[in-house]
């Protein structure tokens, strides 16, 4: 099985400490995709300190030097993988970038330059800011050359015209309805891949992503964990549950310790033709 880490939000605001934390033990056992965001507006994201929240000022990533300097060493040293994680990530009246944003192109292109010139790396997968994306950020998506971290679906999407979104409608629901949980493959749209993530947040049960973990080993298949590095003191809102750091912690636990595990980065994953369906 493949496995592989997805944090998401990793912005101006954000000290080297507060991913340092999280991941600081786990650099080398496997790599940390870090979801970006190049130009982070205050708006309402949990990434954004209180004190900055609602004042929808635009905070370049490179204002913040020490975070940059430990990006880019994390990067030298294969710890870190960095993913474009919207522009501005927050937007006025809580509408979603990359839903219904304007320009949508143009924002993936700059982003993507200017993290790529800033940090000294390459980006492979776009990353969309609270999970939502529309058909034409999608096009967009596909147009820069990059896969989506996260499955867009016909809802949100998939081609309407394309013979491989009804294959793959099909072969969800199929699977789906066989009692399959997660999706545990890479989706090959033609045009670019997808990757479904499996969230860890204070929403989301153990025990139903030990299933889906467990599951995907014995079909050899992906398993892509989705968290925030600023929400893992955060508790369980399901009493008895551990908090969203320990519920990592044993996903992280339970991947390095199964020989039959390959940990790669998202966008090694991603990109791999060999699992894609
Ligand atoms: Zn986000």
């Amino acid at each position: 099985m493949y496995f592989c880490i997805r944090d998401d939000d990793t912005n101006f605001f954000t000290a080297p400490e507060d991913l340092e934390r999280v991941y600081g033990e786990v650099g080398p056992w496997g790599p940390i995709s870090l979801a970006v965001v190049p130009f982070q507006r205050a708006g309402t994201s949990g990434a954004v300190p209180e004190k900055f929240r609602g004042r929808w000022s635009v905070h370049p990533l490179h204002e913040n030097q020490p975070l940059v300097d430990y990006l880019r060493t994390g990067i030298a040293q294969g710890y870190f993988e960095i993913m474009l994680h919207g522009y501005y990530h927050d937007e006025l009246h809580d509408r979603r970038e990359f839903a219904h944003g304007n320009e949508l192109a143009q924002r993936i292109a700059d982003g993507r330059r200017y993290l790529e010139e800033l940090l000294g790396t390459t980006i492979r997968v776009f990353v969309p800011p609270r999970n939502s994306i529309s058909r034409q950020g999608l096009r967009a998506v596909a147009r820069a050359g990059l896969h989506l971290g996260g499955t867009a679906g016909v809802r949100s999407g998939w081609g309407p015209l394309s013979p491989k979104t009804w294959s793959l409608w099909l072969r969800l629901r199929h699977w789906r309805r066989g009692g399959g949980v997660g999706v545990p493959w890479i989706l090959d749209l033609g045009d670019h891949h997808e990757i479904a993530g499996n969230a860890v947040t204070p929403t989301t049960r153990i025990q139903h992503n030990e299933a889906i973990f467990e599951k995907t080993l014995t079909m050899g298949g992906v398993f892509c964990v989705a968290t925030h590095y600023w929400e893992q003191d955060a508790p369980s809102l399901h009493a008895g549950d551990p908090s969203v750091g320990e519920h990592l912690r044993r996903l992280i636990d339970r991947a390095v310790s199964e020989p039959r595990i390959v940990w790669r980065s998202v966008g090694d994953i991603v990109s791999n033709h060999q699992l894609v369906v």
